[in-house]
C-alpha cells in the first residue's frame, strides 16, 4: 500500500441543520443546491460530503425523499468519486424512525454517529440514548456504513469505547471532534491535544478529524493539521468565511484548508486514497 500518512482527508460539511437562506443566501438548500457544491468542493479537494437535508420550510428535517433525490444528483456526477457521509441528527427532536432511514436505504459509505447526549446550545437536549446508539450501530453494521463518531466532549469518546469494547462499534474507528458548540467542549488548542490523548487511551489505532464552530474555527484547522488529524470544513459550522465577512460558498473553505494542508506540506487526500485511510471498500 502506498504510503498515505502524509494525506489528509477534507470532509466537506455545506448545509447542516442551522443556517437559514435568512442567516446566508449562500447556504445550499434545496437537493439540487447541495449536489452542485457538493460536486464543487469535490472538485476543490473535498473527499468526503457531510449530508444533510432540509425541510420545504428551510428549517432542519430529515425527510427521506429529500436524502434519496440529493444523493441520486450526487451520484449521477460520474466523474465524482466523493464519499457520501449522511447524517443521522438531522437537528435536534427528530423521529428516530427518520434518523435511520436515509442511510439505511440509500448506503452511503459513512453516515455520523453522534456519540451522547447533551444540552445543546443552552436551548434544547441533543438525545442519543444507549438504546438508540446500540440501534444505529447494529443497523449501521447491517448494511455495512461506515459510522463517523462525531464526539462534543471527551466523554463522548469513553462512550465511543464502550460500544467498541461490546463490538458493536468496529475497529479503527473513525472520529470527529466537533468542537465549540456550547454545551459541548471548546474549541481551543488545548481541549484538541486532551481530545487526541484521550482518543490514543481509549481508542488507540482509530483515525480522527476535527472541526471548530465559530471563533475557534482557524485555531482547530491549523491545530488538526499540525497534530496530524483530518478537517473538516462548510457552513454547517461556520457561514463566516473570516469575522465580519460570509463565506461566498461552501468551495472557499475547502481550497482554504487545502491551502493550509499544502502549506503544512501535507497532500490532500483523494476519495480513493480517503477510502484506504479510512478502510472503506
Ligand atoms: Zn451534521
Amino acid at each position: 500500500m502506498a504510503d498515505l500518512s502524509n494525506k489528509r482527508i477534507i470532509t466537506v460539511a455545506t448545509t447542516g441543520a442551522w443556517p437559514t437562506k435568512a442567516d446566508t443566501p449562500n447556504v445550499p438548500i434545496e437537493p439540487h443546491e447541495i449536489a452542485e457544491e457538493v460536486y464543487n468542493c469535490w472538485k476543490a479537494g473535498a473527499a468526503v460530503a457531510h449530508i444533510h437535508c432540509r425541510g420545504n420550510d428551510g428549517k432542519a428535517a430529515m425527510i427521506f425523499e429529500k436524502f434519496e433525490e440529493t444523493v441520486r444528483l450526487i451520484r449521477s456526477r460520474k466523474d465524482c468519486d466523493v464519499i457520501l457521509n449522511i447524517t443521522t441528527s438531522g437537528g435536534v427532536n427528530l423521529r428516530e424512525e427518520d434518523r435511520l432511514r436515509p442511510f439505511h436505504e440509500l448506503k452511503p459509505q459513512m453516515a455520523s454517529y453522534d456519540c451522547g447526549t447533551m444540552n445543546w446550545a443552552h436551548t434544547t437536549i441533543f438525545e442519543n440514548n444507549p438504546a438508540f446508539l446500540e440501534r444505529l450501530a447494529g443497523m449501521m453494521n447491517e448494511v455495512n456504513v461506515k459510522p463517523e463518531i462525531e464526539v462534543f466532549d471527551p466523554g463522548m469518546i469513553y462512550n465511543a469505547g464502550y460500544y467498541i469494547k461490546k463490538g458493536l462499534l468496529k475497529t479503527p474507528a473513525h472520529f470527529q471532534f466537533c468542537m465549540g458548540v456550547p454545551g459541548g467542549i471548546g474549541a481551543t488548542t488545548r481541549n484538541l491535544v486532551f481530545m487526541k490523548g484521550t482518543l490514543e487511551e481509549v481508542a488507540p489505532g482509530s483515525t480522527w478529524s476535527a472541526f471548530g464552530v465559530g471563533k475557534g474555527a482557524m485555531e482547530i484547522l491549523y491545530a488538526t493539521i499540525a497534530m496530524g488529524g483530518h478537517v473538516r470544513v462548510g457552513m454547517e459550522d461556520n457561514i463566516l468565511y473570516k469575522k465580519g465577512q460570509l463565506a461566498d460558498n461552501n468551495m472557499e473553505f475547502v481550497s482554504r484548508a487545502k491551502r493550509c494542508i499544502e502549506e503544512f506540506t501535507c497532500e490532500v487526500a483523494t476519495p480513493a486514497e480517503a477510502r484506504q485511510i479510512l478502510g472503506l471498500a
